[in-house]
């Protein structure tokens, strides 16, 4: 029933916040007061996939283990589970795809972003003792290319920050927004005949915000950078 996205730099506690949404959100729905029809909490994650964090160290194997995120992240979206899908999440493009493809399967979406400054990010990439930590080119790589999410743009939407000194993320309102949310159709049928009178294009100046058509994401987000 919801898809929460997770972002922000490579080992900035985005697993760590995860875990903690995900126990958090199990409480909430294990209360006798929750009527459903949410019934379980799944994380999706490089790890769980087993994708090695070297797959980030060029685009040439980023590209499959993003595709391999995203086409595990179809199969487990369901009306009974929120979904949380644990990984860098750093390309607008793909965070777009993700929230095309949740308002497809009728669910509520999220963005959770992970802020902890880029020093944090190096000294805890270096120190952490779990055996994934990125290597430091690919680190410096991934924090320049960064796309910070936006409230203003409705794919991030609705946004909640959580920076790396505080001790809980804002979890009712998390949980307002994956409960009470507001469940929006697709915005166009996915796929549209063609228009068979259309003589001219319109001007690029009249141009629609993109839509959830596939041809636009898989251009942005799984089609490398
Ligand atoms: P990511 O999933 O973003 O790669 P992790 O959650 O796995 O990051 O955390 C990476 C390392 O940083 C771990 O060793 C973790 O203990 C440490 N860490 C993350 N967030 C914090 C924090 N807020 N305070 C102290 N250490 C942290
Ligand atoms: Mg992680």
């Amino acid at each position: 029933m919801a898809l929460v996205t997770i972002s922000g730099y490579p080992s900035s506690g985005k697993s760590r916040r995860a875990e903690q949404i995900r126990a958090s959100l199990q409480k909430y729905l294990s209360d006798e007061t929750y009527p459903g029809p949410i019934r379980k909490v799944a994380v999706l994650s490089d790890d769980v996939l087993n994708l090695s964090r070297s797959s980030y160290d060029d685009s040439r194997s980023e590209k499959p283990a993003r595709g391999a995120l995203f086409a595990a992240m179809q199969r487990q979206m369901s009306p009974d589970t929120i979904l949380i899908v644990d990984a860098l999440n750093y390309i607008k493009g793909f965070r777009y795809q993700m929230y095309c493809a949740a308002r497809e399967a009728k669910l509520r979406v999220c963005t959770i972003y992970i802020v902890a400054t880029q020093e944090q990010c190096r000294e805890w990439n270096m120190t952490r003792q779990d055996g994934r930590a990125y290597a430091p080119e690919t680190l410096e790589n991934l924090m320049f290319r960064y796309e910070e999410p936006s409230s203003m743009v409705r794919w991030d939407s609705p946004l909640f920050t959580v920076l790396w000194d505080e001790e809980v993320p804002p979890m009712p309102q998390i949980w307002d927004a994956i409960s009470k949310g507001t469940v929006k159709p697709p915005t166009r049928p996915l796929f549209r005949p063609p228009k068979r009178q259309q003589t001219r294009s319109k001007p690029s100046s009249r141009r629609q915000p993109p839509s959830c058509l596939p041809s636009w994401p898989t251009r942005l987000g799984l089609a490398g950078n």
